[in-house]
């Protein structure tokens, strides 16, 4: 007489060694993207180029408020003191503390 226990547990184990081996690449695409998360934001970026972004505020043509940059921007997150920090417009990605581009609103105090 025979028991099926031992051979249900290693076709199982073989089975989730296999699954766990296919999903390795797609785990380590998943991370890189996390870390592609923290890129930081080009002027060259068509949206920013829209937007008309400048990672230096002293640059940007537009701007009429000479003390509006990114850092005091109600679209900015970053932390203060930051050089970069996210942008509610620009997802995933960083923009300079010292940017600005013509969505700039003022943050609230
Ligand atoms: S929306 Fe604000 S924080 Fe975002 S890039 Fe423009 S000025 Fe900077």
């Amino acid at each position: 007489m025979t028991s099926h226990a031992p051979d249900n547990s290693r076709r199982r184990f073989i089975k989730l060694t296999a699954i766990g081996l296919a999903a390795a690449p797609f785990a380590n695409a998943l991370l890189s993207g996390t870390a592609g998360a923290a890129d930081a934001v080009t002027e060259a970026d068509p949206q920013a180029s829209a937007l008309g972004y400048k990672e230096d505020a002293a640059k940007a043509e537009k701007r009429t408020d000479a003390t509006a940059h990114c850092a005091n921007c109600g679209l900015y997150t970053g932390k203060a003191g930051d050089a970069t920090g996210p942008c509610a417009i620009f997802q995933n990605k960083l923009v300079t503390a010292n940017g600005w581009c013509t969505a700039w609103v003022k943050k609230a105090s």
